[in-house]
């Protein structure tokens, strides 16, 4: 099946909110997590049973939902540097709600879990989120 389709019939099962939180939870982690959640895993299992079609791999996962849920646009990669957020330009980057802008990922915040962190990492971006965060710091 198309990852068009899949995405559309995504939507209609789920609805826009449920679909917009399980696109924006995969990307959501720096770099992105080897794995997914319970809850996504579920759901993606209830969509395979529900159009009876063969159950989404966590691989194809990446594939089929490349797309901003806000913009329709497909993500890009770029390699960023990662902040800790002490910066005075990064916490404008960081301070400013993001909520119309979520793939924009010009920084990458430090995952203070884990150890060995590089200074910059792959991150997948939108690019009409990053030009709707510019356009919001250029007007304030
Ligand atoms: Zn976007």
């Amino acid at each position: 099946m198309e990852p068009a389709i899949i995405r559309k019939q995504f939507v209609e099962v789920f609805g826009f909110e449920k679909y917009k939180q399980f696109v924006l939870t995969l990307y959501e982690a720096f770099p992105v997590r080897d794995r997914l959640f319970f809850w996504q895993e579920q759901m993606l299992k209830n969509l395979s049973e529900h159009f009876n079609i063969r159950p989404i791999t966590y691989e194809e996962v990446y594939l089929i939902f490349n797309q901003c849920p806000l913009h329709n646009a497909e993500l890009k990669r770029d390699i960023v540097p990662i902040v800790d957020g002490n910066n005075c330009q990064d916490m404008k980057f960081t301070e400013i709600d993001n909520s119309s802008f979520p793939l924009s990922n010009v920084i990458a915040p430090r995952d203070l879990e884990r150890f060995n962190y590089p200074e910059e990492l792959e991150v997948y971006y939108c690019h009409d989120c990053r030009k709707t965060q510019m356009d919001k710091i250029v007007e304030e």
